[in-house]
């Protein structure tokens, strides 16, 4: 990562620069954003610059060198990267995970979208629905690498994305080496809520705060990344107040809201026309979503069932649906049978429920259609 790649925060990247240049580095730097900001990919940009062995110029790494490929990959031996973690559905409970069991999918992650949230983290590790935490395991992994000498010989650099999910005995194993690290060790923090990090180690730390993108500079970087409109990009970005990764998350959500719309209303359609062949057809599409999303395509779904109702009932005006959801809605309320629908919503309950019981979605889709055909 670069500091060119890094969205705003120009006046802190300044600081940074003259902190390297000047080589009065703190052993322990922590970077406080709101979720999503960019403290991660700023604090790999100060790594990397701190790193290359060709700054080319004095106001970003040459992103060439040996020493910027591995970081930029985050692939180089003296880069210990930790995170946030915990037992997923396929480790036994006699586990006990840690950050480098998951660096793959961290890895991918980061390429794909340095401004990813937190969520997202544990969407991409698969810990489900569960908070990740930094145990003693992990804090005992963490000393163990520090223990040994750095395999390049230069500076080795500990990563700490989100230390507010350490627990408090993890904690206390790590004061004593944030304290007094030894030379050429770097902490370096990337926390979301600084008053949750245990005291001690926070007053060692160096604070660096990584501000929200200023909206006309995130407007831009979408308007250029997701080829949005200007209009539709500033309203993205003022409404994730200057989070890189809440306007991404945002764009995404509103792009899967126009594929759900369209499977809804091929379902729906079939449905209505008792074109079993049509309902079976369209599952291979739901199918390929994926668990969550399958989930949520069918709470989807059977909103858009209530609203047809609704629409039925005389109420016109649906104030949560998109003009084009109003439009599917006014044309689907013409062909689906008021009766059916009730029905219908139920039938979906029972499919919801099948997802979360791990039922083979081909089987619960399958189902779905089968009712929708015959009820
Ligand atoms: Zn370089």
């Amino acid at each position: 990562m670069q500091f060119k790649d890094v969205i705003g925060n120009s006046e802190l990247k300044r600081r940074l620069i003259n902190m390297a240049q000047s080589r009065r580095i703190g052993h322990s730097i922590m970077f406080v954003e709101q979720d999503g900001c960019g403290a991660l990919p700023m604090a790999l940009a100060f790594i990397q610059y701190i790193s290359c062995q060709n700054k080319v110029s004095s106001e970003d790494s040459c992103g060439e060198c040996p020493m910027c490929q591995k970081l930029s990959k985050m692939m180089h031996p003296d880069l210990h990267i930790v995170f946030p973690v915990n037992a997923t559905s396929k480790s036994g409970s006699d586990k006990k995970p840690i950050s480098d069991h998951f660096l793959t999918q961290w890895r991918n992650l980061v390429e794909a979208n340095p401004y990813f949230l937190e969520s997202q983290l544990y969407q991409q590790i698969k810990i489900e629905d569960k908070v990740g935490t930094i145990s003693v395991a992990q804090a005992k992994d963490i000393l163990t690498k520090l223990s040994l000498k750095s395999y390049e010989g230069n500076n080795k650099y500990m990563l700490i994305y989100l230390p507010e999910r350490m627990n408090t005995e993890a904690a206390n194993r790590l004061l004593k080496i944030v304290e007094e690290p030894s030379d050429g060790t770097y902490f370096i923090f990337v926390t979301h809520s600084p008053e949750n990090v245990l005291g001690t180690i926070r007053s060692r730390s160096l604070m660096v705060r990584v501000h929200p993108v200023e909206i006309p500079l995130l407007s831009q970087y979408l308007q250029n990344k997701y080829s949005l409109s200007e209009q539709q990009a500033l309203s993205y970005a003022r409404s994730s107040n200057g989070s890189v990764g809440q306007a991404i998350v945002a764009l995404q959500q509103s792009s899967q809201g126009v594929e759900f719309l369209s499977e809804a209303v091929k379902m729906i359609g079939c449905a209505a026309k008792k074109d079993l062949l049509g309902l079976l057809k369209n599952n291979e599409q739901i199918i390929e979503f994926g668990r969550q999303a399958q989930k949520e395509f069918c709470c989807y779904l059977q909103q858009l069932l209530r609203n047809i109702l609704m629409y039925q009932n005389g109420l016109e005006r649906i104030s949560n649906a998109t003009p084009a959801e109003v439009d599917a809605i006014e044309s689907l309320s013409k062909v689906v049978p008021k009766k059916s629908i009730e029905g219908w919503v139920k039938a979906i309950d029972k499919t919801i429920f099948a997802i979360e019981s791990n039922v083979n979605a081909k089987i619960a889709f399958c189902n779905l259609s089968n009712y929708l055909y015959v009820g």
